[in-house]
Order: structure tokens, then sequence, then C-alpha cells
């Protein structure tokens, strides 16, 4: 792993924010290794003892799990910037200071336009354990299509599609539940990939909602969300 610089690991540390362990380094309240540091750009070698205020850092912020109720209009980034348009201007000034200190990262993408159940973590192994394909958690969506869907319209998905870029996708889960509405559960999480089984059967989706990642339910109003507990985290992701 790379060194980080020193603002950046007390910020991960959970600590302070970013921009306030800069202005306490500055100010001369941080030690790396027992001495004064005031370069907020100053690599953290590994293994070293970062101090600030005398306290020193936890060696790893404890997880936390957010689960938000995306709206339509907004856009998914991955990085916890506060810009306008994305999830993150919804998001982050409804965070409590114990929760606004960290720096979260969506769990995956939804695009804009589709709604429902979106992870944010803080913690970034997490972050790859959830988003690896590997690891094959069920993410449930519910699709309003536009045309009629029937049993034999949407068999294809359930056998494992081949998509035009020569993506061969693991066959999915899929339920009618009434004949514009398809509920569809996949194991990976592909650029537009419900959005392009359906298609590819001729369905062309008119909304896109998901309602589950793993054992996590959306149980939130659009546009809040709800910090999940550790047995959440720890049976359902
Ligand atoms: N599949 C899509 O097509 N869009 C999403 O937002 C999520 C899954």
């Amino acid at each position: 792993a790379k060194p980080d610089w020193l603002a950046r690991a007390i910020a991960r540390a959970g600590v302070l924010p970013q921009d306030e362990a800069q202005a306490a380094i500055e100010a001369g309240r941080v030690t790396v290794n027992g001495r004064v540091v005031k370069q907020h750009l100053a690599p953290v070698p590994p293994g070293a003892t970062v101090r600030v205020d005398g306290a020193p850092l936890p060696t790893e912020a404890p997880t936390r799990v957010l689960a938000f109720h995306k709206p339509a209009e907004l856009l998914t980034s991955t990085v916890g910037q506060h810009r306008v348009g994305t999830v993150y201007e919804v998001l982050l000034p409804q965070l409590p200071p114990d929760l606004a200190r960290f720096t979260w990262h969506a769990v995956g993408r939804l695009d804009r336009g589709t709604t429902g159940l979106l992870l944010f973590t803080n913690d970034e192994k997490l972050l790859a354990h959830v988003t690896s394909p590997d690891t094959r958690l069920p993410k449930r969506y519910v699709a309003t299509v536009f045309s009629e869907a029937d049993e034999e319209k949407v068999e294809p998905l359930r056998q494992g599609m081949t998509l035009e870029e020569g993506d061969r996708l693991r066959p999915a889960q899929v339920q009618l539940r009434d004949a514009h509405t398809v509920e569809v559960t996949v194991t990976e999480g592909r650029n537009h990939q419900v959005k392009r089984m359906l298609g590819a059967v001729g369905l062309p989706v008119r909304a896109l909602h998901r309602e589950a990642v793993g054992g996590v339910r959306l149980d939130v109003a659009e546009g809040t969300f709800r910090l999940l507990t550790d047995a959440e985290v720890s049976e359902g992701l």
C-alpha cells in the first residue's frame, strides 16, 4: 500500500475531516513518531505513530454503512465530494457529526434516473468486497417496462445471457409481478446491466428501482438515509 499523506491519514482514521486535519497540522497539533510535522502533504510511513493533540490515531476506523434512498434526479459519483447534482449533495448535509467526520464512498452505482437503495461506506475493504463480482451478492431490482413482459421473453435472463459486447452474464432470478413490472435479481454489477438485459429481450426499461442489496432492504423514505447496525453489516453484506 502507498503511504498516505498526513491530513488524509487523520481523516481516514475518522478523527477529523480532512480540512480540519489540515488546519490542525498547520497549527502544530500533530506529531509523527513524536515530532511535530506541519506539512499536511507529508507522507506517513507504514507503522508510524501519528498523534493529534497527543492522542494516537485509532489503527482502524469502525466500519460504518449507510442505506440511502436515492432519488431519480441525482448522479452517483464514487468519491465523497460535495458536488452539486450528486448523491453527496443530498446525503452529506444530513449526517450527524459522528458520521460526517468520515470519508464516504458509494457502494457501486445507480444510474441517474434509477431510484432505490444505495449503500455508502467509510471502509474501502468492505467497498471492494461488496462490489466484487466474486462475492456474488444479490442485488434486487424492480423494472417498469414499456412493452408487455411474459415468461418466454424473460427466460434468457434466467439462462445467463451474453450482451452485445460479449459480456457473459450469470443467470439472474426473474419474476413477473405484472405485465409491465419485472423483478430482476443479479449477482454482478455491470454498467446499466439490468436495462441492457431487459432491452436485449425487447423489454426497454421505463423506470428502475433497487429494493435490496444482499440482506439489506430499502426501508427509508426517498432522499433519506439510515445507519445500518453492525449485525446488518456482518450478516447482510
Ligand atoms: N442496472 C441498470 O441498468 N441501472 C442501474 O442503475 C443499476 C443496475
